[in-house]
């Protein structure tokens, strides 16, 4: 495919890699068996109103899943668990954490009642060897998992761990050890980033809430570069995201929205196809563009 037919596929929405077989995912429980290679999701979260809200963007979330094999877990990393070392969790019932304020009661009646899976934990610990990683058994499942995977498996039959961010890493070390995670995608586990690329909630417009598709210049730059870059496979410029200038500043003034990004990126093969969903701004200084690879 050349790159106008791939930059009209963009323009279409056009979800690639539909190749794969559906496989007979009977045990939610199973052993994780070889698989097809799963799909690697970066999904933009936005608002955790987006939970119970019905829009475009979770008919996206939707569409995507009925694209791709039901995986047989889900390994979530989530803008919102930040620690110190990284860490995954390890609990057979993880919680549904409201981590926000000031939304309706309603939000915070929403559980995600998903299995955990040791399992998963277990082989994800032995699969990094760049640090020892934790076992956690406090956190469960924040709203930058279950705001999304609520819309991908509203049964709540995918047992999910979440992985936490390192704060004390750089983006470079997030991307290299990302990868080590690669034959979890041959395991039936589908990796999923929820984040939002382009993400400052301090300028956000919120007297254009409503305004369909609102962008600020600089949000537009940000966001229209970090395509550009995503698309041509330039994943060194994403990672030296804090030397390309005042817009990619304003657009990422914390990693942690953008750091999830890498995770997937790191994880494309090189015969990976690649597609964007839900790419449209929100409020100014946001940006819901979502990822797939494979
Ligand atoms: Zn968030």
């Amino acid at each position: 495919m050349n790159r106008k037919e791939f930059l009209l596929s963009l323009a279409t929405s056009t979800i690639w890699g539909m190749n794969m077989k559906t496989k007979s995912l009977n045990q939610l429980t199973a052993s994780l068996d070889s698989t097809d290679t799963m799909p690697v999701l970066f999904l933009g979260h936005g608002s955790p109103m987006n939970a119970i809200e019905e829009n475009e963007f979770v008919a996206g979330f939707r569409r995507t899943a009925d694209g791709i094999p039901k995986p047989q877990a889900i390994l979530c990393v989530s803008a919102h668990w930040e620690t110190r070392g990284t860490y995954v969790t390890a609990m057979e019932h993880p919680q549904t954490i409201h981590d926000f304020g000031g939304f309706p009661r309603e939000l915070y009646q929403v559980q995600y009642p998903a299995p955990g899976s040791q399992e998963l934990a277990t082989t994800t610990k032995e699969l990094i060897k760049r640090t020892e990683v934790g076992l956690d058994h406090q956190w469960g499942l924040d709203h930058g998992a279950w705001s999304v995977i609520k819309h991908l498996y509203p049964k709540a039959d995918v047992p999910v761990i979440q992985m936490s961010l390192d704060r004390g890493r750089d983006a470079r070390y997030h991307y290299e050890m990302a990868s080590e995670l690669s034959s979890l995608r041959n395991k039936g586990v589908l990796i999923i980033g929820s984040g939002n690329m382009v993400h400052n909630l301090r300028l956000l417009a919120w007297d254009k809430l409503n305004t369909d598709g609102f962008a600020y210049d600089w949000a537009l730059e940000a966001g229209s570069k970090m395509k550009q870059f995503i698309i041509n496979g330039d994943h060194d410029a994403l990672i030296r995201y804090d030397q390309q200038g005042t817009a990619f500043r304003q657009a990422v003034p914390t990693p942690e929205h953008y750091l999830p990004l890498l995770y997937v990126l790191a994880l494309k093969g090189k015969n990976d196809m690649l597609s964007l969903f839900n790419d449209k701004a929100v409020a100014g200084s946001l940006t819901m563009t979502s990822v797939k690879v494979g």
